[in-house]
């Protein structure tokens, strides 16, 4: 599997590949055995081209965040692990447009920088926005989901919506 991703794409890639990464580097609870392939596309769009290969090539993977919320099994991960890349933040007036990889803990920082309110209670929450969105974290009255008004998402084809 990792030959024909390797042939079909990664050694192009501008971002990072690493084999047999201990995931305990790479997750709070610090433990786990290795992931096979750890790919580290470079932004969004090698993100979208990356996931459309698997796609054809059929092979799945797993995404990884901040890695906060994960308990990786000692035997290890034979998929590979694809971390997603950090991202920007924008400002338009009032609302922030956001990577998904942006860590919650940055994005909270920005905001109070730029004098923008609304995610105070969400502070303390680690990981990214990705992560945050996708268990749609939450604290005291507030979860995140109340506070995005649109999403931007790449499709499991590599397609962008
Ligand atoms: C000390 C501590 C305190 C916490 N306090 C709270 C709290 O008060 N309230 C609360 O709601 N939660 C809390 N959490 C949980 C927290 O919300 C999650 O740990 C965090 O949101 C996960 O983000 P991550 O980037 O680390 O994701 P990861 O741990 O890397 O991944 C978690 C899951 O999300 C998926 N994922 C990650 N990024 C993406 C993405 N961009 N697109 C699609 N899927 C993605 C992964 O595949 C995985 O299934 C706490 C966790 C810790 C460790």
């Amino acid at each position: 599997m990792a030959n024909s991703l390797r042939e079909k794409f990664l050694r192009g890639m501008r971002g990072g590949v690493r084999e047999g990464v201990p995931m305990r580097e790479l997750t709070s609870f610090r433990i786990g055995g290795e992931a096979g392939l750890l790919l580290r596309p470079a932004d969004k769009g090698e993100l979208a081209t990356l996931l459309g290969v698997l796609h054809r090539e059929g092979i799945p993977y797993w995404i990884l965040g901040q890695g906060t919320n994960l308990l990786v099994p000692d035997e290890g991960l034979r998929r590979p692990v694809i971390e997603v890349p950090a991202g920007t933040i924008r400002r338009q007036g009032r609302w922030v447009t956001v990577g998904a990889g942006v860590k919650m803990a940055r994005l909270l920082k920005v905001c109070a920088q730029w004098g923008l309110g609304g995610l105070e209670p969400l502070a303390g929450i680690p990981g990214t926005v990705g992560g945050a969105i996708r268990g749609n974290a939450g604290s005291g009255p507030v979860e995140i989901g109340e506070r995005v008004v649109s999403l931007g998402v790449i499709l499991p084809s590599g397609r962008r919506r």
